[in-house]
């Protein structure tokens, strides 16, 4: 059996599991779904890459053999440093978080582009295809990308970040990794700069077929696929209903959440209750369950920077679901959305949605408070971004003592320093493998915020395809 997968804007052709995988994003401008959720087999009891595959393997079908479809799982998950993968850690009664940031880079981002680095790789080796991985970074992105893809056989990954814009120990995580087919641009401009240069790579058909160009942004469903894992293995373990709070940028881990949710359960299968979004003062989402619109605001820095976004690609994919999965709807609604910068959703549509999520936000000082607090009482120390959804969980706990509550730890504290040791007085130290971080020698170029001179440099290093 192979599952389809459509887009959400229905004017895409359907495809499998491994066609979905390398298009990324929907030829219509859409965001691929499968078209059918399957079932949730029993889990219980399972180590976490045991679950992976029980999870996924329904989901990718016919389109890789399991024993390969094992061997990439334990391959993405044997770089962790916990050999639980994705621990919980108790704080309180009833109250847990799931630290999510074991993999290299320290950032949850890890758990989905370990395993995308790896799929990529067994899918191109599979047609003896190549491809040039290209992206843009504000910070954690970036360089859990370079550690899926440095040392592939079958991509060359170049990413952009804006110079002297990215947090030291961000760019050092990027800037040291050796690899030929790994290449470092740091832009004279800004993120928008880097993005935009993005795009135009992109909206250049010769330069994107002959590099053979591709992206795994956080829209790639191979990508919300392995963040469905921890929600599901997170609540088997704890083999009661739970809420998870969710500190939320682009929407893809809370929309996991909400994917894990949604599938038919067995015997032992993990039931989740509410999905609680966590936005810093860029707040968008929290202003839309708060009120209705969804309206776009400039964004504003802060010191959880991944989650500085104004426009939540994957929501898309919920709006579709709520639009009674019609195509022709959701198109409108983003045509709506990217003209006027705003959508009113009917009030059918907020009270369904306030059924199953509900949202808070914090800003900095309420974040630097959050960090402080669970210092003193639980004697735990968390990145700014878990601080978010720890403050938020805090808030939601007051008046639900008697839900189980899980909050996602997104980052490594000391992949946030300054912002922990304004909160606490003291910076955390970085895990034993990165220690010499500060002692690698980095390697990166700069370029002026011209997408020519980008390409020119792309076209003089990208290996042979
Ligand atoms: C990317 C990121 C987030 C936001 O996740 P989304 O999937 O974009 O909602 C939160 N915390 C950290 C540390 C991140 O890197």
């Amino acid at each position: 059996m192979t599952l389809s997968y459509i887009s959400t804007r229905g004017k895409a052709p359907k495809l499998g599991f491994t066609g979905t995988t390398l298009a990324g994003l929907a030829r219509d401008g859409g965001l691929y779904v499968p078209e059918t959720l399957p079932a949730l087999p029993d889990i219980s009891g399972l180590l976490y890459a045991q679950a992976a595959f029980s999870v996924m393997a329904p989901f990718v079908g016919d389109d890789i053999p399991p024993a390969d479809l094992k061997n990439i799982i334990d391959a993405s998950y044997k770089v962790f440093s916990h050999p639980d993968i994705a621990p919980l850690h108790q704080l309180d009664d009833n109250f847990y978080l799931l630290e999510l940031f074991h993999g290299p880079t320290l950032a949850f981002k890890d758990v989905a582009l370990q395993f995308l680095g790896n799929l990529f790789d067994f899918i191109l080796s599979r047609k003896d295809a190549r491809v040039t991985i290209i992206g843009a970074t504000s910070g954690d992105t970036g360089s859990a990308a370079i550690e899926a893809f440095k040392g592939k056989k079958n991509a060359d990954i170049f990413i952009l970040h804006p110079r002297g814009r990215v947090s030291e120990v961000q760019r050092r995580q990027m800037t040291t990794v050796d690899a030929t087919n790994v290449f470092n641009i740091a832009v004279e401009g800004s993120f928008d700069d880097c993005q935009n240069i993005v795009k135009a790579l992109f909206n250049d058909e010769t330069f994107r077929d002959d590099m053979a160009l591709s992206a795994v942004n956080s829209i790639n469903w191979a990508r919300i696929l392995a963040q469905v894992v921890y929600y599901a293995h997170a609540a088997a373990r704890l083999a009661k209903p739970v809420t998870f709070c969710v500190p939320t940028g682009n929407f893809g881990n809370i929309y996991a959440g909400h994917v894990a949710r949604g599938l038919k359960k067995q015997v032992g299968g993990a039931q989740i209750e509410k999905l609680i979004v966590a936005t810093n003062r860029n707040d968008i989402l929290h202003r839309f369950f708060a009120g209705g619109e969804m309206k776009t605001h400039a964004v504003a820095p802060s010191l959880s920077p991944s989650m500085d976004i104004q426009i939540s690609s994957n929501f898309e994919r919920l709006l579709f679901e709520l639009q009674n999965r019609d195509g022709a709807t959701t198109g409108a609604t983003m045509k709506t959305f990217r003209e006027t910068g705003a959508f009113k959703a009917p009030a059918g549509i907020m009270a369904q949605l306030k059924k199953g999520f509900a949202s808070g936000r914090l800003d900095d000082a309420e974040t630097l408070a959050t960090i402080k607090a669970t210092h003193d009482k639980y004697g735990y120390t968390a990145d700014p971004h878990t601080a978010v959804g720890l403050g938020v969980a805090e808030n939601w706990r007051a008046k639900n003592p008697e839900t189980a509550l899980v909050a996602l730890a997104t980052a490594h504290p000391a992949k946030f320093p300054d912002a922990v040791k304004q909160a606490t007085g003291f910076a955390p130290a970085l895990p034993p493998f990165l220690a010499d971080l500060y002692d690698r020698p980095e390697k990166c170029d700069a370029l002026p915020a011209d997408p020519a001179a980008v390409q020119k440099y792309m076209r003089e290093r990208a290996h042979k395809r």
